[in-house]
């Protein structure tokens, strides 16, 4: 069933997505960027928004380059965006090139494997189909090594079966307020796309925009940040927030001092409280350690003005927060609670869990009822 299709009234979670907000920060980080063009990100379902949506407000927005992570979320991309050019970072599968071609997606070539692959099968064809290689400054994931790249810049026959269109490496302490590992990077970047002069260059996630413009060469390739989450370690987050989680206040009721509450006992009431229960859990990708199974004690959730407090263990489909200092008008029975959004941010949350906006934002669950809001408008003529 279609969210059309399905009451409001029987939802205990939704998810509002703010494409507004979305096409906004892309223009700031594209303003950010200087000259360098402004790509995105839209791998792990669109930072788990929704590929296809994110993909369209950013394309309205003026982007014209998406970095997916799979040839599938490639597919889906190129559906939703057709003008724009579709990179996979997860790179080449064996016997795919022509799948590739045939949908018109631009394979990051990780490796020397993956060179010889596609240059094969340009051959076969007779055509230098464009691809971008991928240069390891250090990360040791994905990506030539300094001396497979020196043998490659060397072997002009290679090179020649297909058209390079990006170098591009991948910062792994970009958000570090000390930089040194960064511009280790930076200078081995720097050191290993001299070979290939002429081929636009690619090294900034969201963390290297805000490294700045020695970071920004000629492709910026931003995910989390066009989400609202932090890219920087240091907490300052100039982003609008993107996504808001709300669940629903499904009873009220009163526990009392010393009691406890929840699977494992693991919370022991000081006072005593009320207690909103709430439908959402880690079924809804909630994390549970954001409950009182965390060490970083309880998150938070906001209700009508008021920030509260978890109260015992996540459930799968439940959790508890004390009301005891909130005012009963502002708290009742259906009321809205924001799990994370503009009050609570996502990287708070994650924070408490031990995790990342990121694992967060790309783990959201399919049981939220979605809304899409604020659609960036297409006003070029056509
Ligand atoms: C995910 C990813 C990005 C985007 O990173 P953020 O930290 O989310 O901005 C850029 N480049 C590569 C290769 C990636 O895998």
């Amino acid at each position: 069933m279609s969210n059309a299709e399905k009451d409001a009234r029987l939802a205990c979670s939704r998810l509002s997505i703010d494409l507004g907000a979305l096409a906004h920060n892309w223009t700031y980080l594209a303003s950010k960027a200087g000259t360098a063009e402004c790509g995105a990100a839209i791998k792990g379902d669109g930072y788990g928004t929704g590929l296809a949506k994110a993909a369209q407000a950013l394309f309205t927005a003026g982007c014209r380059t998406f970095f997916t992570a799979v040839p599938e979320e490639g597919l889906e991309a190129r559906a939703a965006a057709p003008e724009a050019r579709v990179f996979v970072l997860g790179g080449l599968l064996p016997d795919a090139a022509h799948l590739y071609h045939q949908a018109g997606l631009i394979p990051v070539l990780n490796c020397v494997a993956e060179i010889r692959d596609w240059a094969a099968y340009c051959a076969s064809i007779d055509t230098p189909l464009p691809a971008a290689i991928h240069l390891d400054t250090g990360m040791n994931r994905m990506g030539l090594t300094p001396d497979e790249a020196k043998a490659l810049s060397a072997d002009t026959n290679l090179l020649g079966r297909f058209e390079p269109v990006l170098m591009m490496s991948h910062l792994y302490c970009g958000g570090d307020p000390d930089t040194a590992v960064s511009a280790r990077q930076l200078q081995r970047f720097k050191d290993m796309t001299a070979l290939f002069p002429g081929v636009p260059r690619s090294l900034a996630n969201s963390a290297g925009i805000f490294l700045g413009p020695d970071y920004h060469f000629d492709v910026v390739r931003p995910g989390i940040s066009l989400y609202g989450g932090a890219a920087m370690d240091d907490g300052e987050n100039p982003m609008k927030p993107v996504a808001t989680a709300e669940a629903r206040i499904l009873m009220l009721r009163d526990g009392f001092k010393g009691e406890t509450i929840g699977y494992g006992a693991s919370q022991t009431l000081t006072r005593d409280s009320r207690i909103a229960i709430l439908g959402i859990g880690y079924a809804d990708g909630y994390h549970r350690l954001a409950g009182t199974g965390g060490p970083q004690g309880p998150a938070n959730a906001w209700i009508n003005g008021h920030t509260v407090s978890l109260l015992g263990r996540v459930s799968m489909d439940l959790i508890a927060v004390d009301v005891t200092d909130v005012p009963e008008d502002a708290c009742k029975r259906g009321d809205w609670v924001e799990m994370f959004g503009p009050h609570i941010s996502v990287d708070e949350v994650a924070a408490k869990a031990l995790t990342i906006g990121y694992e967060l934002l790309t783990g959201l669950g399919r049981r939220y009822r979605r809304s899409y809001i604020n659609a960036p408008q297409d006003n070029t003529a056509r």
